[in-house]
């Protein structure tokens, strides 16, 4: 889609931009493809002009993101927390890009709550929270990395992107849309994209880069889930896998691993929601998935903490893993009718 910015607030934020600036840019709690790409391709373009700026990622990243151009620069907030400290505090610019909640990065949100900066959100989740000057919030928009290439082109109509500028939104695009596959892929869309590959993004380089770079104990880790840990309920056309830290170790998991994961389960014929369970440090991360009309963005808002799209949502548990899978199979026989429209129309 295209969004339409308000003109008021993007001659604003021309204006501040006038002069060269201090800033930060930062974006969720374990980014994805699409944050570190609306990240960096932001980074390029402000650096470009002039200005003072830094990538402050609030956790690591997957390893198979840091061929990204730019990327070796990004300051990890866990690693360099007196320098992101510092850096945030004396910004007079803070750009926020794929999130739409100070929850959602972690401990680093109160480094940014509290910075006299002027704040910028740039997402396409629902229900942004107000917590900048400016919030640009398309949540019809497939990826962030889409709002900022026409951010880009609403600052300066004359812009001509960079190869790096290109590689980055083109990765966001291809990660967010499930490689240009999603309802939220639309012709607009692949229009931008094309401009992407004519600015150099190869499309066959960024696709093997993120997709055929697998650690081998990725691939088995993948595996086990598969094999051992998937359960399919035909009543509830609901699949799941749940993931021990135990078994995270047994693999070598690394960050990014678990990525991916919950599709295997959505891809089985008849399901159409599917949840992905994993054991962290000191709570239960979830992911959700599901086709179609079939919302998880609500049982994820509702009963996990989180939130996300109707059709991609992620969530939150503080109870240990039985119990957190337990409390999502409780909610199944209430969802029952929905996960099975068909039974609507028969009753
Ligand atoms: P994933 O399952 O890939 O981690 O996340 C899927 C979607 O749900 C993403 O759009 C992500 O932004 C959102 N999401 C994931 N975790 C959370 C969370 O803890 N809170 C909220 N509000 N959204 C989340
Ligand atoms: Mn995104």
């Amino acid at each position: 889609m295209i969004p339409q910015f308000s003109p008021e607030a993007v001659s604003g934020i021309h204006q501040l931009l006038e002069t060269p600036r201090k800033v930060v840019i930062t974006t969720h709690y374990k980014p994805d493809g699409d944050a570190m790409g609306s990240s960096l391709a932001l980074w390029h373009y402000l650096v470009s002009k002039g200005h003072s700026a830094t990538v402050i990622a609030p956790s690591d990243w997957p390893d198979f993101l840091s061929w990204m151009p730019g990327c070796d620069q990004v300051i990890n907030f866990e690693h360099h927390y007196s320098k992101a400290k510092q850096l945030t505090t004396e910004a007079e610019v803070i750009f926020c890009l794929d999130f739409n909640a100070v929850s959602r990065m972690e401990k680093f949100g109160e480094t940014v709550q509290k910075s006299g900066a002027v704040k910028i959100l740039i997402d396409h989740h629902l229900d942004p929270e107000s917590f900048c000057q400016y919030t640009f919030s398309y949540p019809e928009s497939c990826a962030t990395c889409e709002l900022v290439y026409y951010f880009l082109l609403a600052l300066n109509p004359d812009a001509t992107l960079s190869k790096a500028v290109a590689e980055c939104l083109y990765t966001g695009i291809m990660t967010d849309t499930g490689s240009f596959r999603f309802s939220s892929m639309t012709a607009d869309t692949h229009h931008l994209v094309g401009n992407l590959m004519k600015s150099g993004a190869s499309n066959f380089n960024i696709h093997e880069a993120i997709y055929d770079n697998f650690s081998l104990d990725r691939t088995r880790f993948l595996g086990h889930c598969i094999k051992e840990k998937l359960v399919v309920l035909p009543e509830y056309k609901t699949a799941y896998i749940a993931v021990s830290k135990e078994e995270l170790k047994e693999f070598n998991h690394k960050s990014g691993d678990t990525e991916g994961i919950v599709n295997y389960a959505l891809g089985i014929k008849g399901v159409r929601m599917a949840a992905f369970f994993c054991e962290r440090d000191h709570l239960i991360k979830i992911s959700f998935r599901s086709k179609d009309e079939f919302s998880v963005k609500d049982i994820a808002a509702a009963h996990f903490s989180g939130g996300g799209h109707r059709n991609a949502a992620g969530g939150r548990s503080t109870e240990s893993l039985d119990k957190t899978v337990r409390k999502f199979l409780d909610l199944l026989p209430g969802l029952k009718k929905d996960l099975n429209p068909e039974n609507i129309a028969n009753a």
